[in-house]
């Protein structure tokens, strides 16, 4: 599979700057909202947004118990600032009636960093990407409090964790979506390429 198809769930938040850096890691990228548009994808992305929305509209759509399954079953997932809180075990925080996928073994705080008047941008070592530093962009975002042991911190910032991996499950407090830099988009849709050929053996 060299050209894996990978969704961005599609409720709420930055959708579209997802498709277009997903689009230039050479994956076909498209929107999922539904179930039948879920079973399709070979790894989703859990856009930036509003994380207690997402998770409301996720239960509305039907798509939450559905990604529930696949994230366990082992399909690759991204989730960028929101969609890092959506792939947390456990929020520290939460709003009433928000709940979350899971997949990564984390405690998150949201908007950890601040509100939207103290969003910032950060040059990152992120592990696993070679180069340059990688220009995090935060936005009212969260930081990880804690991590388990099968989860590995990718990144710090400030004393913070702010990117971190477990199995197929990969999250970061920032947004690479926005910078027009593709490398965390291509590290993401490498790990799809290689489940994808995994699973085809
Ligand atoms: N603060 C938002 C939340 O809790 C996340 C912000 C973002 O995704 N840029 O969902």
């Amino acid at each position: 599979m060299s050209t894996p198809v990978i969704g961005v769930l599609a409720l709420q938040g930055d959708v579209r700057e997802h498709l277009v850096a997903l689009a230039a890691a050479d994956a076909v990228a498209r929107p999922v909202r539904r179930p039948e548009e879920l079973a399709e994808v070979d790894g989703l992305v859990l856009p930036g947004g509003e994380s207690t929305t997402i998770s409301k509209l996720a239960v509305l759509f039907g798509v939450m118990d559905p990604l529930r399954a696949r994230v366990r079953d082992g399909m690759p997932v991204y989730g960028t600032c929101a969609g890092m809180i959506m792939l947390a075990d456990k929020i520290l925080d939460p709003r009433s009636g928000q709940e979350t996928v899971g997949g990564i073994d984390m405690i998150v705080r949201r908007n950890a960093f601040g509100r939207q008047n103290e969003s910032f941008e950060a040059a990152l070592d992120v592990k696993g990407i070679t180069g340059d530093p990688v220009e995090g962009v935060f936005i009212r975002a969260p930081w990880v409090e804690s991590v388990g042991a099968a989860a590995e911190v990718l990144a710090e910032h400030d004393g913070h964790i702010v990117a971190v991996r477990q199995g197929n499950a990969l999250a970061t407090s920032f947004h690479p979506e926005l910078t027009g830099d593709h490398r965390v988009h291509r590290f993401f849709a490498d790990m799809v390429r290689a489940y994808g050929a995994a699973e085809s053996l």
